[in-house]
C-alpha cells in the first residue's frame, strides 16, 4: 500500500472553530464545576470549623464540612463570605430541617 492512497478522500473544509486560540484557552481553563469555588473559598475565609457545633476538620476529612447559605439563596455567594456558614453534614441537615419544622409549627400555631 502506497501512503499516498490516504490521501485520496477530501479533507473537509469547514473549520471547526472560529475562535481565536486565545478564546479557546480561556476556556479550557475554566474549572469544570464553577459552583465548587464558593466552597474552597468559603472554607478559607471560615476555616474547618463547623460553626454550630464547632468540630474541627483537615484535609482527611474536610468532605464532611459543607458550606450553608444563611439566606437559603445558593447563588448569593458575595466574595466576603458574609452569606455562608461552614457547618459539618450533621448540623447542615439539622440546619435545613429545622428549617421546614419552623414552617411547619409556625403554619399551625403563631406563638411566641
Ligand atoms: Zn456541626
Ligand atoms: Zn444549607
Amino acid at each position: 500500500m502506497k501512503d499516498g492512497e490516504w490521501g485520496r478522500y477530501p479533507k473537509p473544509k469547514k473549520k471547526v472553530s472560529d475562535k481565536p486560540i486565545e478564546e479557546v484557552l480561556k476556556e479550557l481553563r475554566k474549572p469544570p464545576f464553577p459552583h465548587s469555588d464558593y466552597r474552597e473559598r468559603s472554607l478559607k475565609i471560615h476555616g474547618l470549623i463547623c460553626a454550630k457545633c464547632g468540630r474541627e476538620f483537615d484535609h482527611t476529612n474536610r468532605h464532611l464540612l459543607t458550606v450553608h447559605h444563611k439566606d437559603g439563596n445558593p447563588r448569593n455567594n458575595p466574595p466576603d463570605g458574609s452569606n455562608w456558614e461552614n457547618l459539618c453534614v450533621y448540623c447542615h441537615d439539622d440546619e435545613h430541617s429545622r428549617e421546614l419544622l419552623g414552617k411547619y409549627l409556625t403554619e399551625g400555631e403563631e406563638e411566641e
